[in-house]
């Protein structure tokens, strides 16, 4: 069936792929892939997006190949789609007039941990799990975390979060220096090690959230944070919602310096029950989490069970062991596995959006409402400390009613969300998927954003299709 959401076009140059293939081949050899199944699978995979696959991938190994991928595409102007991990979510990966996908799988090195300036040097294709295996003996971690095993390339590339960006913020704050491919083959890094600087135009903010479509992120240095000498953290069930949302403004507000503070309705924990094997109470519940010194997090969480009491909350179930709240936390990474259990056989849509947290209940309440209205299975799950929340619709895919009835829905959340200062994603990305909200909230601000990719990628090799349309 057609899937309601219009995908940019992008023209198809056949010379330009048909000159550039065997080029790639005789460089690439067996690391130039063209079989249908790893193209496909380096195309979109996930949600109702169609694959668009692109016409080969290269596993690459270094900033060099990069580079000579770039040049060879450029001369042919053929596009050029960065491959991560592939969780991306709203078709970022896809080819819509072909390419070379480049994934990044084989690089995969930390280059330096440098453990005096809290910083860690790393190839683009290791992913969060790995780097905090890896440093697991050096009483440091990076704490940008979405819930899927995405790679620091995909996660600089979409401005990735997750649980932790409440208290440790998102890439944007976390990336020191990037080095990136542009898309006329120059090797630019953006930056030294300082932790600040006031030298010129920041080209790594720029890079990150660029989506590939302005330079192939090749190195990243990434700040590192100590392991917390106490953690404590829990459960807490709410009536409503919008109690659970209320709590969360005015622990915010209050200034409780709050490592993880995340919402789940009562179907999602439901999901987490079943899937988890967990015994939460299903309704509205908040899992959250302190950080700090043994004195601060006892003062943070006596903070919180105050704020929480005034909307009514239920016990709150502390989790003093690190063994159950890892068991917590691995519950709540593994949401859309839970959602997907919920009704076998349908297709998980995840979509998200984030408001001024003082709008949060409010924004949030409007979904609750409107999930009702439209009879949709759709859980909600989010990182609500930043005003960030997520739906996952689950659909019967050749339904064509609840499909359109679904597109509707997440229409209005992304306006509403936008209606109230603010994003129609606030870590999930554009890709395709979202490029239609662009206008509504950045209004002049994408004819500044077209400029920019214009002058930098004149020729519109780097993902073509994404974020903005080239004309
Ligand atoms: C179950 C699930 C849970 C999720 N939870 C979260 C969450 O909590 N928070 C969150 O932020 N996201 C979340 N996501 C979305 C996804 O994990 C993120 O967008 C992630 O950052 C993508 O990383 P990736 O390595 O998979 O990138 P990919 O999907 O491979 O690529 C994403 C984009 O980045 C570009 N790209 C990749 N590598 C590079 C590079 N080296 N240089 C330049 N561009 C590059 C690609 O071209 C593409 O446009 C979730 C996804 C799933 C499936």
């Amino acid at each position: 069936m057609t899937i309601p959401i219009a995908i940019e076009p992008v023209s198809r140059n056949d010379a330009g792929i048909a000159a550039a293939l065997p080029l790639l081949a005789r460089r690439f050899g067996e690391r130039f892939a063209q079989s249908e199944a790893v193209r496909q699978q380096h195309g979109h995979t996930l949600t109702w997006l169609t694959n668009q696959p692109p016409d080969g991938v290269v596993f690459v190994e270094s900033t060099e190949e990069v580079v000579d991928i770039v040049r060879i595409c450029g001369e042919h102007r053929v596009p050029i789609i960065p491959f991560g991990a592939g969780s991306s979510l709203e078709g970022h990966l896809n080819a819509p007039g072909g390419g070379i996908s480049i994934d990044f799988t084989h690089m995969k090195r930390v280059i330096a941990v440098h453990g005096e300036d809290l910083d860690c040097v790393i190839e683009p294709g290791i992913t969060h799990y790995e780097l905090n295996e890896y440093l697991r003996d050096t009483g440091l971690f990076f704490p940008i975390d979405p819930g899927a095993e995405a790679s620091l390339g995909g996660m600089a590339a979409t401005r990735a979060s997750g649980t932790n960006a409440v208290r440790y913020g998102t890439m944007r704050d976390n990336v020191i220096n990037l080095t990136a491919v542009m898309p006329d083959g120059s090797v630019v890094k953006t930056g030294n090690r300082a932790k600040k600087s006031s030298a010129g135009y920041d080209l790594a903010r720029l890079l990150i959230g660029s989506e590939g479509t302005l330079g192939v992120i090749t190195e990243l240095t990434l700040k590192l944070h100590g392991i917390p000498e106490a953690i404590s953290g829990g459960v807490c069930p709410f009536p409503t919602v919008e109690d659970a949302c209320n709590a969360v403004i005015m622990t915010i507000q209050s200034g409780i310096p709050v490592a993880r503070i995340e919402l789940l309705d009562a179907l999602q924990v439901k999901a987490c029950n079943a899937y988890s094997k967990l015994d939460l109470e299903e309704v509205p519940t908040l899992f959250v989490e302190f950080h700090g010194s043994p004195a601060s997090v006892a003062e943070q969480s006596e903070g919180f069970g105050h704020i929480a009491a005034e909307f009514g909350a239920g016990t709150f179930i502390w989790e003093t062991s690190a063994e159950a709240r890892n068991k917590l936390w691995k519950a709540r990474h593994d949401v859309y596995w839970a959602c997907v259990g919920l009704r076998p056989g349908a297709k998980a849509i995840a979509t998200d959006a984030c408001v001024p947290i003082s709008r949060l209940a409010e924004c949030v309440g409007e979904t609750v409402a409107d999930i009702e209205k439209t009879g949709l299975v759709a859980p909600i799950v989010g990182h609500v400390g930043d005003g960030n929340f997520h739906v996952t619709m689950l659909l019967d895919i050749g339904d064509a009613d609840e499909v359109e009835r679904a597109a509707g829905f997440v229409g209005r959340l992304n306006m509403r969300a936008i209606a109230m200062d603010g994003t129609c994603t606030g870590e999930h990305g554009v890709g395709q998927g979202k490029m239609k909200y662009l206008a509504a909230e950045h209004g002049a601000g994408v004819a500044v954003m077209r400029t920019i990719k214009r002058a930098i990628d004149p020729d519109n090799i780097m993902n073509p299709g994404k974020i903005i349309a080239a004309n």
